[in-house]
């Protein structure tokens, strides 16, 4: 039982996550646009720009062109990962940087699969599938392999690891924390951009995002993607997330250092970006 989650238990959370992502992995990525006003695209283009992968190595590394490999945790359907190789390669000319997208729905990453096909075809050549828990990284498995081997992301492997609306859905977050500060090369950032407490506004607008929070996007859940449990879910799920402050320590707690307050708000708080390196 993590932050509230108490009548819920870890199992029965994460099949009820898998469901969610299940049902709307085909409406995802319209439904996101619709929910967020298009917002979620400038959050992401920010979150993607502040790390800049490819300007320079991502951890030290004496020579700059070494492969530095990024690892997308809940990548879904690949808004970050698709970000990533278009900044590393095209705007930074770094064909060193790797992506690998991680999920723990092979539905989601389906579709990202099928989105990728319109990525020239280097940047498809840099981009890796795996069908992964994030909360235990030792077992993974390439997605659609039908053999039961799986395989465990090595100890102080991954340059970059980036997680995006995705976290809050996690059943275990301080595990997830400690697997990716495992999996990070010393020198190596985690970087999460998650919903957040929009605590920075007005009354008034804070008024106005819970009742289109709370009965718009369950009604338009229902009305776009013929599914207004699961939408209801997202929404609750942002409203049990850990506070900014909250969040900041469960990372120092994992191991992190993190500069300054430790997060950056965006919209008000709508959503932040937090980040932390491990030493
Ligand atoms: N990062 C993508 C984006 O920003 O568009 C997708 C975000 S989507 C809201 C959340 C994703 O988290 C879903 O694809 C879901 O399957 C995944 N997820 C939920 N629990 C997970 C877990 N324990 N491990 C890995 N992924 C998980």
């Amino acid at each position: 039982t993590h932050f509230g989650y108490e009548t819920v238990t870890e199992s029965e959370k994460r099949e009820r996550v898998a469901g969610v992502f299940t049902s709307v992995a085909e409406s995802y990525d319209r439904m996101n646009d619709l929910m967020s006003f298009g917002w979620h695209r400038i959050w992401k283009d920010h979150f993607v720009a502040s790390l800049n992968p490819g300007f320079t190595p991502l951890t030290p590394d004496p020579d700059p062109r070494a492969p530095q490999h990024i690892l997308d945790i809940a990548g879904g359907t690949g808004d970050i990962a698709f970000r990533m190789l278009h900044t590393a390669h095209t705007l930074n000319s770094n064909p060193s940087v790797r992506v690998t997208i991680s999920d723990i729905n092979p539905a989601m990453l389906t579709v990202g699969k099928q989105r990728s096909t319109a990525l020239p075809a280097s940047q498809q050549a840099a981009l890796t599938f795996l069908e992964a828990n994030a909360e235990d990284l030792t077992r993974t498995k390439p997605l659609s392999s039908t053999s039961p081997t799986t395989s465990s992301i090595p100890d102080a492997s991954v340059d970059l690891y980036t997680v995006a609306f995705g976290i809050r859905n996690f059943s275990n977050i301080p595990a997830a924390l400690r697997e990716a500060h495992r999996v990070l090369k010393p020198g190596g950032v985690f970087a999460c951009l998650e919903f957040s407490k929009a605590d920075k506004w007005t009354p008034l607008f804070t008024a106005a995002y819970r009742e289109w929070s709370f009965r718009a996007i369950p009604l338009i859940g229902q009305l776009v993607a013929g599914d207004r449990e699961s939408y209801q879910y997202l929404v609750e799920s942002i409203e049990r997330f850990p506070s900014q402050r909250e969040f900041r320590d469960m990372i120092v707690d994992a191991g992190f250092a993190v500069g300054g307050q430790g997060w950056e708000d965006l919209t008000g708080g709508v959503a932040a970006v937090h980040k932390g390196m491990k030493p």
